[in-house]
């Protein structure tokens, strides 16, 4: 008996050495829906390993007694499954959960933390939190759409030679189909503990300032910048790649991420796309929003509708730090927010 705990634990103990070694070696570790890219020591990246739709991207951040999330996933489904495929990266528990903001895929988790954990954000996420998020616009866009992506999907497998490729597709159809069924438990849990300006947590020597510079993505937007580390998590306030922008304040977009390169940092952890080095891609898309304000105003001038300025705002010179830029034409959610500030510079979400 005696022996078979000590079998065992030597099997447990190597088993956590070699899930430590691969964390420190710079590979990314897969564990259940979630792949952990090691950023330095005690901070990760959490990032979809493909077997659900988990939304955002989520920093982890251990200190000494626990480990501090950042953004908490698209459904209580996926929050469980962060709750568990983190033990493969750190054994401490998670006491603190930050909203980078009110969007559904960063914190439709939530619910699955417990009643223990403190879930920070900013006071304006609790406010938008108090009424259902799922009748507005920004979510419907997410979850409307998938009959007709499952449908080119089922098109796309039925054509589709690769077995490899198949697979994969194959498995997109059965994260939507899930995802689907996932959204229906959710209760929006809004924040328990809120800031105005600037909150810090000092925890186990890391020390965490989150900061709200002002509007951006959206009302909301909360960035964690580790001064030591030299770190700073951006939700999607500032993305590796173009941030939706269907509830966002272009203009005041643009001076708050001035704000935002004021800080000291050289390591960006944004909520979609990967982590990246310096301030060059900020500046990049600071032009980019001023370009898509510029163009979208001089079409509405000429009479245009929000619909049609969509069709012809051009941003394919933004493309070589941008990629995902393919050619001519904006989502309308964009120029239609844009023609609504106009109106309204406070509006709230998009219904
Ligand atoms: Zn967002």
């Amino acid at each position: 008996m005696r022996n078979r705990v000590a079998v065992a634990f030597a099997v447990f103990i190597a088993g956590w050495l070699w899930l430590d070694a691969r964390a420190q070696s710079g590979e990314p570790l897969v564990s259940g829906a979630h792949k952990f890219e090691r950023i330095t020591n005690g901070i990760y990246y959490a990032t979809a390993s493909g077997t659900m739709q988990v939304g955002a991207n989520s920093p982890v951040i251990e200190s000494e007694g626990e480990a501090i999330i950042i953004d908490s996933g698209t459904s209580p489904a996926a929050g469980r499954a962060l709750l568990q495929d983190i033990k493969a990266v750190t054994s401490k528990p998670v006491k603190y959960v930050i909203d980078s903001h009110f969007h559904y895929d960063h914190l439709f988790g939530n619910q699955a933390f417990g009643p223990d954990v403190q879930i920070i954000g900013h006071d304006h996420t609790r406010e938008r939190l108090m009424v259902n998020t799922m009748q507005q616009f920004t979510f419907l866009n997410s979850i409307n759409p998938i009959p007709a992506r499952l449908e080119s999907l089922r098109q796309r497998i039925a054509t589709e030679k690769d077995p490899q490729q198949k697979a994969t597709l194959e498995q997109q159809v059965k994260n939507s189909l899930a995802y689907q069924e996932q959204v229906k438990e959710v209760r929006q849990t809004p924040p328990n503990l809120t800031f105005d300006d600037t909150m810090t947590i000092y925890r186990g020597g890391r020390e965490l300032r989150l900061m709200y510079l002002g509007r951006g993505h959206t009302d909301t937007d909360v960035v964690t910048y580790l001064p030591a580390e030299r770190i700073v998590a951006t939700g999607d306030l500032m993305e590796s790649v173009i941030s939706y922008m269907g509830d966002s304040y272009p203009e005041e977009w643009i001076a708050t991420l001035e704000k935002l390169k004021a800080l000291e940092f050289d390591t960006v952890l944004p909520g979609h796309g990967v982590p990246f080095k310096g301030k060059e891609r900020i500046t990049a898309f600071q032009n980019y929003l001023r370009d898509v304000i510029v163009q979208t105003n001089a079409l509405k001038q000429q009479g245009l509708s929000a619909e049609d300025a969509a069709l012809k705002v051009d941003l394919t010179k933004h493309a070589s730090m941008f990629p995902q830029i393919r050619g001519v034409g904006i989502d309308p959610a964009v120029t239609r927010r844009i023609y609504h500030l106009a109106q309204d510079p406070n509006a709230g979400p998009t219904p």
